[in-house]
């Protein structure tokens, strides 16, 4: 037996192990990591997908992040917020069509008038759908009390990436006024008022090693994250790291091959989690979602934020399905996931079995607010 297949034998992955299987990047030896990590998922979570319903709510951003397509800087874009009743409009769609959650997303903002404006969508959300529909949020690092209002309202998950685990490369790829250290700690402040607690990395970043992609991973297992966000660093024409872009189109497939390992890599460390196949793995591949899938992930974010703003929301460039509606973008990943023999979770919320367990043993240590 080689080393690859004695490490796919074991029960339970060392630490050691991640960065080997990261780097198994013969076409052979990636279908084998990747088959493993779908037995796993089966397993595990079962073959069903779970919907977030995302709402792109506002490309207002207070930061400058040097690979961001909506960072400050960038005076290319114009600048939108969804008024309220758009998005509450939205997410009464979600919730008919069976969505068990939401996802509101924006740039950092902080100041009052931002905070207010979630607090009265995560309210109005959760009364329009009687407490049914989940939501996460993922609006950046906010203050414990902002955190811990939103959390009152009636938001249970929240998303912060990380972006990467190492504060070095983290610092390279950030103003000097960005500071990982603070991100780290929202992350823990977030768990400790008892959020359902999500975050992610970016794969394939330059400069970026298979053993800092395994450090990403342990990370989530030392943070108490239970809800993983990652996809390709795919670069954006308007930011300094345009110049990644010349190098770009051969490197595509091996980013997406990294991406997918990843997502495997995770599933078989954390085989209890809930993982996004990004919609940036469609960016590379037109089937790069299911792929995703297949790689052991379980949950997809349809986008659900109205077309006439999302050419204005590219975070990365290529971004996929800008042009789709609501109900198109439903009918697509509907008839995509069923080609796979997967179920789509209607009317579940979903939530992370890595949470749901932890809670039930007490041993998660969340605040009750
Ligand atoms: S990554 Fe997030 S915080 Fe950074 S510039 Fe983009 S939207 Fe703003």
């Amino acid at each position: 037996m080689n080393r690859l297949d004695t490490i796919l034998d074991k029960d339970r992955l060392d630490p050691d192990d991640l960065a080997v299987l990261l780097g198994a990047d013969t076409p052979a030896k990636q279908a084998s990591v990747l088959d493993a990590a779908y037995a796993v998922k089966i397993r595990e979570v079962g073959p069903v997908v779970y919907f977030r319903g995302l709402f792109e709510l506002s490309n207002l951003c207070s930061k400058d992040c040097l690979y961001c397509g909506i960072r400050r800087s960038n005076q290319k874009l114009e600048r939108y917020t969804i008024p309220i009743d758009e998005i509450l409009s939205g997410a009464r769609w979600a919730w008919e069509q069976g969505y068990g959650s939401v996802v509101l997303q924006s740039g950092e903002r902080s100041d009052p008038a931002f905070v207010d404006l979630i607090t009265e969508l995560v309210t109005k959300i959760r009364a329009l759908s009687h407490d049914q529909l989940a939501i996460t949020l993922s609006v950046g690092e906010q203050s414990e009390e902002t955190y811990r209002t939103w959390f009152k309202s009636g938001a249970e998950r929240y998303l912060l990436r990380i972006e990467t685990s190492d504060p070095e490369l983290y610092r390279r790829l950030h103003p000097a006024d960005h500071s990982w250290e603070r991100r780290r700690d929202c992350l823990r402040l977030l768990h400790s008022i008892g959020y359902q607690l999500g975050s992610g990395v970016m794969i394939g970043l330059p400069g970026q090693s298979v053993e800092q992609l395994a450090r990403d991973i342990l990370f989530f297992e030392q943070e108490r994250v239970v809800m993983i966000g990652m996809g390709p660093f795919i670069p954006h024409a308007d930011t300094p790291l345009r110049d990644a872009i010349r190098n770009f189109a051969w490197k595509r497939h091996a980013q997406l091959a990294l991406a997918l390992r990843t997502i495997a890599v995770t599933r078989l460390y954390l085989p209890d989690v809930n993982i996004a196949a990004a919609t940036a793995l469609q960016a590379l591949a037109p089937n790069g979602r299911e792929q995703g899938l297949m790689a052991g992930a379980n949950v997809i974010m349809p986008n659900l934020t109205d077309p006439k703003y999302r050419s204005a929301y590219q975070l990365y460039d290529g971004k996929p399905c800008v042009d789709e509606s609501a109900t198109q973008c439903r009918g697509c990943l509907e008839g995509r996931i069923a080609s796979l023999g997967e179920t789509i979770g209607f009317g579940q919320r979903g939530d992370s079995r890595r949470f749901l367990r932890r809670n039930a043993a007490g041993a998660d240590g969340a605040a009750s607010c």
